[in-house]
């Protein structure tokens, strides 16, 4: 046994409560302007049974030019009225329908005009100029024409209004789009003017077409001074064979270093990229330029390298650049059968200098050496402190004999130094060694080392002298 607790027709009352009451039936609005209010009473009787895509039709009634004006701007989305010819003057519903056309600039609601007798029938020109949708004579307007005649004006009102909705989408997505857009390019100029680097476009005539705020500044030019105008007709380079070559496609971008006079005239080296701008079928805009002031960092990079090869106290060649000038003046000489000799120079009892007069005087007097020995040698001679108070000098295409007479004259030039003391100028001496390269020596090393051997010599020998290597060592 089955039991059901509700019975079928509480069930449905039940259900109709709670559903959700089903949404209103819009009727379709027809304005009726008319002074004769049969009109409207038949007008309401005749459509009363009609329905077009399911919604009923709902009678407005105006009864005048004026209540019709009312009624127009209580409806603005009216889709159709049925206009009365003759009312208060022959041409009252003429001037409804030049209203709706010309005052309200609405163009979408159908006219359908009635009238009592077919004399009354407007010009063609009439209704042409206020879209005229439908002329019917009164008398004509049975249930089933009049039903035809709304449905014909429906149904191209309703067209109309998807289309005029369409385009108002439309139109709000092109302003929506061109907004963007507009942002995005506002955005890129700004960004492009705060650059603190040059950037430039110039277009496929190789023309400026646009320029930053740092580009202006570095030539001192104003906002448009060189808008249309070459590089040839401004800078007086030529650029346009890099710019060909990136117009015609064979790379597409170019990094180069330059170096351009700035607007005081000061001579800059500048790091140029430059990439062609390409539109959306691939062929090529124009060519946008981003230059980079490296001076400094150049500057900065010369004076590392210049720091990397000198002693700070002396300003002679540090031992490591000496070698390395040496090795190579020793393959040179090798390769061109040239004669190379080399001096060592080493200060006599410096150590007691230090101690004596401490360590500054110690350094000016090595500065002292270093001047002297540079005045006395050649722009071609290579000259290196090797380290403490123990130089170098490498003498190109030089013999044994040569290198000997240059050795004597430092050693003359040294003993000649005085550094003037509270108790009378401190004197100094050096001792000398002298080697020439050998055809069969080995290295740079090796006949550096017959040198300082001979340095030794000279030492044991009393100091304050120059000795000449011995052959092979
Ligand atoms: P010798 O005649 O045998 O060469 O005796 P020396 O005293 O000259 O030789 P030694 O090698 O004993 O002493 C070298 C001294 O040079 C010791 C060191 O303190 C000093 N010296 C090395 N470099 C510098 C420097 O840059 N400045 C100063 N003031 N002294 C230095
Ligand atoms: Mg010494
Ligand atoms: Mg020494």
């Amino acid at each position: 046994m089955s039991v059901d607790p509700s019975p079928p027709k509480q069930r449905l009352s039940l259900k109709g409560a709670r559903s959700a009451p089903a949404p209103a039936v819009l009727p379709w609005p027809v304005l009726v302007v008319d002074d004769d209010p049969q009109v409207h009473l038949m007008t309401r009787v005749l459509l009363r049974d009609f329905e077009f895509q399911g919604r009923p039709f709902e009678i407005i009634s105006a009864h005048s030019v004026a209540e019709a004006h009312a009624a127009l701007h209580a409806h603005p989305d009216l889709p159709v009225v049925l206009l009365d010819v003759v009312m208060e003057t022959p041409d009252a519903g003429l001037a409804v329908a030049r209203y709706v056309r010309e005052e309200l600039g609405n163009h979408r609601l159908r006219i359908i005009l009635r009238t009592g007798q077919p004399g009354e029938a407007p010009e063609r020109q009439v209704m042409i100029d206020y879209d005229i949708n439908d002329y019917r004579a009164k008398t004509e307007l049975t249930a089933q024409k009049l039903f035809t005649a709304l449905v014909a004006a429906l149904r191209s009102w309703t067209h109309i209004d998807t289309i005029e909705r369409l385009n108002a989408t439309l139109e709000a997505r092109v302003a929506e789009r061109t907004r963007e857009l507009e942002e995005a390019r506002a955005f890129a100029e700004r960004l492009v003017e705060m650059l603190p680097s040059p950037v430039w476009f110039k277009d496929d005539g190789g023309r400026y077409r646009l320029y930053n705020r740092a580009f202006r500044d570095f030539f001192a030019i104003g906002e448009t001074c060189w808008h249309g105008k070459t590089s040839g007709e401004t800078l007086g380079t030529s650029e346009a064979a890099t710019d060909a070559q990136l117009m015609a496609g064979e790379t597409d971008r170019l990094d180069m270093e330059t170096t351009l006079a700035d607007a005081t005239g000061m001579p800059r080296a500048l790091m140029v990229s430059k990439a062609v701008l390409r539109l959306a079928d691939n062929s090529p805009h124009g060519i946008i330029g981003v230059a980079t002031d490296i001076t400094e960092r150049k500057a900065l990079e010369r004076e590392l390298r210049r720091l990397a090869t000198i002693d700070p106290l002396t300003g002679a060649f540090n031992r490591r650049h000496f070698m390395a000038e040496a090795t190579q003046e020793m393959e040179r000489a090798v390769r061109y059968g040239n004669g190379l000799s080399v001096i060592m120079l080493d200060i006599d009892l410096f150590k007691r200098v230090n101690d004596t007069h401490g360590h500054a005087m110690g350094d000016e007097v090595l500065r002292k050496v270093v001047e002297v020995c540079r005045a006395n040698l050649r722009e071609v001679d290579v000259f290196g402190r090797l380290g403490g108070e123990e130089f170098a000098a490498l003498l190109p295409e030089t013999t044994l004999a040569g290198a000997a007479l240059l050795a004597e004259r430092l050693r003359r030039a040294i003993n000649e130094i005085r550094v003037p003391l509270a108790a009378g100028d401190l004197r100094i001496t050096a001792s000398l060694g002298i080697a020439e390269r050998e055809a069969d020596e080995p290295s740079f090393d090796h006949m550096l080392h017959r040198a300082d051997q001979a340095l030794y010599r000279a030492k044991q020998a009393g100091r304050d002298r120059v000795e000449q290597a011995s052959s092979r060592g």
